[in-house]
C-alpha cells in the first residue's frame, strides 16, 4: 500500500510520515530530501539555478539514494547539509523546472514500487502516485508552521523565518494542490501522535475495503 502525505513546510509532514512509517512497518520516502540534495549539488558545482537543462543533466547523472536515514548524492552523504536555511531559500528555484521534476518523478515512482511505503512531498497524491491507496494533505496555520520551523532552525530570526516560509509557499504553489480524493488534516492544534493515529485509521479502513 502507498500512503501519500503532501503539504507545505511546517505542516508536520516529515514527523508524521516518519512516525507513521515506523508504526506501520512501511518504508519512508522523503521526496523533499531529493530536491534538497540536488540543490546542494548544484550549489557545490556552481550550476546556475535558472539553467534548467544543466540542472536536469546534473539530476540525471547523480541519482539520489537513501540508506536508512541517510541521503546520498554524487558520492556524498548530504543528510545534514541539506537541512539548513541556505537550501531552504533556494530549493524551490530548482524544483520548479519541469525537466528536473520529470527526472525526480521517475525516481520517486521507482522508490514507490518497492512495496508498502509512506511517501511525503508536495505532489505525491496528484502526480507521483495518483493511484496511492491513502492520500492525506496536511495543513496548519502560518504562525504554528513558523513556530515549528523555528524549533528546527534556532539560528534564524523569527521574522526572517516567517518570510522564508511565505516565499517558499508562493514558489511551491504550482506543484502543491491537494488531490481531489485527499483527506485534508489541519494539524495546528493536534499532536504528532493524534495525526499519526488519524492516518493509521484511514490506512486500516482502506486495508479492510
Ligand atoms: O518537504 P521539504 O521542505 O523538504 O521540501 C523542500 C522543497 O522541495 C519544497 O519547498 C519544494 O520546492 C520541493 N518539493 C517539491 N515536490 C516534492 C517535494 C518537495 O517540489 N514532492
Amino acid at each position: 500500500m502507498i500512503v501519500a502525505i503532501d503539504g507545505p513546510a511546517g505542516s508536520g509532514k516529515s514527523t508524521v510520515a516518519r512516525g507513521l512509517a515506523a508504526r506501520l512497518g512501511f518504508r519512508y520516502v522523503d521526496t523533499g530530501a531529493m530536491y534538497r540534495a540536488l540543490t546542494w549539488l548544484a550549489l557545490e558545482r556552481r550550476v546556475e539555478l535558472e539553467d534548467e537543462r544543466s540542472l536536469a543533466e546534473l539530476a540525471h547523472g547523480n541519482p539520489i539514494s537513501f540508506e536508512g536515514d541517510r541521503v546520498w548524492i554524487g558520492g556524498d552523504d548530504v543528510t545534514e547539509s541539506i537541512r539548513g536555511a541556505r537550501i531552504d531559500r533556494v530549493v524551490s528555484a530548482v524544483a520548479r523546472h519541469p525537466q528536473v521534476r520529470a527526472i525526480m518523478r521517475d525516481r520517486q515512482r521507482e522508490l514507490a514500487e518497492g512495496g508498502d511505503a509512506v511517501i511525503e512531498g508536495r505532489d505525491i497524491g496528484t502526480v507521483v502516485c495518483p493511484e496511492a491507496e491513502v492520500k492525506v494533505f496536511l495543513v496548519a496555520d502560518s504562525a504554528e508552521r513558523a513556530r515549528r520551523r523555528q524549533a528546527e532552525r534556532p539560528e534564524i530570526g523569527a521574522e526572517a523565518l516567517a518570510t522564508d516560509l511565505r516565499l517558499r509557499d508562493e514558489r511551491d504553489a504550482a506543484q502543491m494542490q491537494p488531490a481531489t480524493d485527499a483527506e485534508t488534516v489541519d494539524t495546528t492544534a493536534l499532536t504528532v501522535e493524534d495525526v499519526v493515529e488519524r492516518i493509521e485509521r484511514l490506512v486500516e479502513a482502506r486495508a479492510r475495503a
